[in-house]
């Protein structure tokens, strides 16, 4: 089993994960030529994946999902309530196939077992996943305002974690975004801070725990290495251990084994 990213953050987020002979994508925030474009870096073509999974339809996750499944006959799995905020705002998905995904319900793509789980974010039912091949689970978490009992039950014990890691508090409270904006980031359905994703992290059963990246990160509220830090600082390690999610690069090939 391995994952890469093709982007990561406020302007875009698609994550690549594979196992066997099965490929999805988790979410779909970048333009269907963008997308091919970037994960013909990874030595991939459209045709070598199965479906996309979306979080939620927010347009750093959801933009090019409607276009990218139709283009290339991908099957498209969702919540009912993103199914709904998108149909509102991009019209129906017709020609699709898609799966509507419970939230208390894992399901399979090919040799992908998928567990969504919820999570407080300002959308209409957002989930996050734990995809496994069987043997190893990759864990993936943003877009949440706060940890809950149940994220942090479902995280435990994952080989793999790609976590938010959105803004540093006091960037964002002395940056310049408004007030308003400031309030519904920092707030309990908005984005976590790197210190929410260090407890969160020291939280976890992390003794199967091989790969962390840091994800989602704002380029105006965040610095990589404070990111890192935060996440090292949980782990007890060295901050280069720490992997790194970036907008225009995502992050390359890491295996699970
Ligand atoms: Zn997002
Ligand atoms: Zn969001």
């Amino acid at each position: 089993m391995r994952f890469a990213s093709l982007a990561s953050g406020s302007k875009g987020n698609c994550l690549v994960v594979e196992a066997g002979v099965s490929r999805l994508l988790v979410d779909c925030g970048l333009a269907p030529r963008e997308a091919e474009r970037r994960l013909a870096r990874l030595g991939l073509a459209p045709a070598d994946l199965s479906a996309i999974v979306l979080t939620h339809e927010h347009d750093d996750h959801a933009s090019g999902a409607f276009a990218f499944a139709a283009r290339h006959g991908l099957e498209l799995c969702m919540t009912r309530g993103t199914q709904r905020a998108l149909q509102e705002s991009a019209g129906p998905a017709s020609g699709i196939a898609t799966r509507l995904v419970d939230a208390r319900t894992p399901f399979a793509v090919g040799d992908l077992e998928l567990r969504p789980f919820t999570v407080p974010h300002d959308a209409r039912e957002p989930v996050q996943y734990v995809l496994s091949d069987g043997a190893r689970r990759l864990g993936v978490l943003t877009d949440i305002g706060a940890p809950t009992r149940h994220v942090e039950e479902t995280l435990s014990g994952c080989d793999g974690l790609v976590l938010e890691c959105n803004h540093d508090l006091e960037m964002l409270w002395g940056g310049s975004y408004p007030k308003w904006l400031k309030e519904r980031i920092a707030g309990p359905f908005g984005h976590l801070a790197n210190s929410q994703s260090e407890h969160l992290l020291a939280a976890l059963d992390r003794s199967r725990l091989k790969h962390v990246v840091a994800a989602h990160l704002s380029e105006q509220n965040n610095r990589p290495g404070l990111a890192r830090a935060a996440l090292a600082r949980a782990l007890g390690c060295a901050e280069h251990w720490v992997g790194l999610a970036s907008q225009d690069e995502g992050f390359g090939w890491r295996a699970l084994e």
